[in-house]
């Protein structure tokens, strides 16, 4: 049986500190299997029941996947896609599609910018602390989609 899965989480790195967290927030909602939570977490999810709080290492090959040197380039900055003054550590999407990727800052020496396309999170080790709010079994309907219908199973995504 897959199951729908509605949780609450802080996410931090190997050092402690809390990159993200749905405190304060709507909690997520998942379908098992969908591919709306990354695998390593909806896999060691699959055991816990509603009410269940658990702490859970997902390693890098299994959350946002190594850092890949190769996604790490120099251009030049005439040929980017932003004006004004670039800093490092700032982000910004390399081109005019929505899908394009988002790239980082990471080093600027003169006229040649170094960006890193990278997930942020790649390479890094992350431990979920998670709370399940509520579990439910997932509708033919939700089975057909691949995606949540709501905390109830009867809201309309379409
Ligand atoms: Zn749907």
């Amino acid at each position: 049986m897959r199951r729908v899965v509605t949780f609450h989480y802080t996410l931090r790195d190997p050092a402690g500190r809390v990159l993200d967290t749905s405190a304060g927030g709507e909690p997520i909602i998942y379908l098992e299997g969908g591919g709306q939570i990354i695998d390593g977490l909806d896999t060691r999810l699959r055991a816990a029941a509603a009410g269940a709080k658990l702490r859970v290492q997902v390693p890098a090959a299994e959350a946002y996947g190594a850092h890949d040197a190769a996604q790490v380039q120099k251009v030049k900055r005439t040929a980017l896609p932003v004006g004004g003054e670039l800093r490092v550590g700032e982000q910004f999407q390399a081109g005019e599609d929505r899908f394009a990727p988002v790239v980082k800052v990471v080093a600027i020496d003169g006229d040649d910018v170094t960006l890193d396309a990278n997930h942020p999170l790649a390479g890094k080790d992350l431990t979920f602390e998670v709370e399940l709010v509520a579990v439910r079994a997932a509708t033919a309907e939700e089975l057909k989609h691949g995606h949540p219908h709501g905390s109830d199973g009867a809201g309309h995504c379409h």
